[in-house]
């Protein structure tokens, strides 16, 4: 398949009354599946009412079928569309943070989505994207618009188009690209269908955030024991990998360094991935800075490009500095520690 390339300059698209972007949803009307940009990460959209569309997504991506796909909207309104009742909580975190990087999930409307969008369940995710041109194509479609990460499966999301280019030229009918990504890891998902909000996955908006205005907010029990069982059927798969094996390393920087020269007196060429603050105190073979400690958004933002840049090297292994689990650091680690496979390496259990 000849994949289609539109580069859009939102300022421009949108003063000639978005051309680019309306061939585009042309393809999504025809039920062919499109990546575009959000503030999070790039998604892969198809029509969430067409069966054919839906399994394209799927087929694009080699996603396991269980696996459902987020619903996106335009307009906090659409959400009658796919979801069967809006809980209070929920219309509380839709003013609060539509647009923007959070996920609902709902009771859908019966008979309504493609069977494969929801894998199933009797819930849907929803959530309205805050990019200008994401919403542009959404509505430009007229569609409700299904759309996971625009990566591989298995792969780091794609924060930019060129990272979709690589996965997915040849396997989709186009890319639209809208530069580089704000948020960098894909959206918090909270299900709003019980009592008391429960947060899924962590992403841009923060536990803290949630309940600032719901008053409560929990969360899912395999975000804090990686054994037990998640309710989001997603969270159970291995994600965020580079090609080479990845360790989390807690421990001083002069400990993390002798891990390093461990590893290359046996020959393994080693990559590290640290923060611009402490980029020269380490010596590997290959060493990358991912955002400023300091400021823990900004090594979200940064996290999946410095993952997928390992694999343009010729690293055995990856050495990860890790963060603390608060704010939006609960999201960093939760990608780290899937990115690593749950393997960690610890000063104190090091004598
Ligand atoms: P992605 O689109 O690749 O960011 O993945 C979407 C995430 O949302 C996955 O972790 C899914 O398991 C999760 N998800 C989608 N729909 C539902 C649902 N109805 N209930 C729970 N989790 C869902
Ligand atoms: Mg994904």
């Amino acid at each position: 398949m000849q994949t289609k390339y539109w580069v859009v300059d939102n300022y421009e698209e949108k003063s000639k009354g978005y051309p680019q972007v309306k061939k585009a949803a042309a393809y999504l009307i025809d039920n062919e599946v499109v990546a575009f940009p959000t503030e999070t990460v790039y998604g892969l959209g198809g029509n969430a009412l067409s069966e054919e569309a839906a399994l394209k997504i799927f087929q694009a991506k080699g996603r396991p079928a269980d696996n459902p796909l987020i619903v996106h909207i335009s307009s906090k309104e659409q959400v009658a569309e796919v979801a069967a009742e809006v809980p209070q909580a929920a219309k509380k975190l839709m003013d609060a943070f539509w647009p923007g990087p959070l996920t609902i999930i709902f009771t859908k409307q019966p008979n309504r989505l493609a069977e494969a969008v929801t894998a199933g369940l009797d819930t849907v995710a929803v959530r309205m994207p805050n990019h200008p041109v994401a919403l542009a194509l959404i509505e430009a479609a007229g569609l409700p618009i299904a759309a996971p990460s625009a990566n591989r499966s298995g792969k780091p999301s794609p924060t930019a188009a060129k990272h979709v280019y690589d996965d997915l030229n040849g396997r989709i009918a186009g890319i639209v690209d809208g530069g580089e990504t704000g948020v960098g890891v894909e959206s918090t998902v909270v299900d709003c269908t019980g009592e008391t909000p429960v947060i899924l996955r962590p992403g841009g908006i923060t536990k803290e955030d949630i309940e600032a205005v719901t008053g409560a907010a929990m969360l899912d029990v395999a975000l804090q024991d990686h054994q037990a069982r998640p309710k989001s059927p997603g969270m159970k798969y291995t994600h965020y990998a580079p090609d080479a094996p990845v360790y989390l390393l807690e421990g001083s920087p002069e400990w993390i360094q002798k891990q390093i020269d461990k590893m290359r007196e046996q020959g393994k060429k080693v990559g590290l991935l640290t923060t611009e603050e402490r980029l020269s105190r380490f010596e590997a073979d290959v060493v990358l800075p991912c955002g400023q400690r300091e400021d823990l958004s900004t090594v979200a933002h940064s996290l999946y490009e410095v993952l997928r840049s390992f694999n343009e090297t010729d690293v055995d292994i990856i050495y990860s500095e890790t963060f603390p689990s608060e704010g939006v650091g609960l999201a960093v680690m939760n990608r780290l520690e899937k990115a690593a496979g749950h393997r960690w390496l610890r000063e104190k259990e090091d004598s």
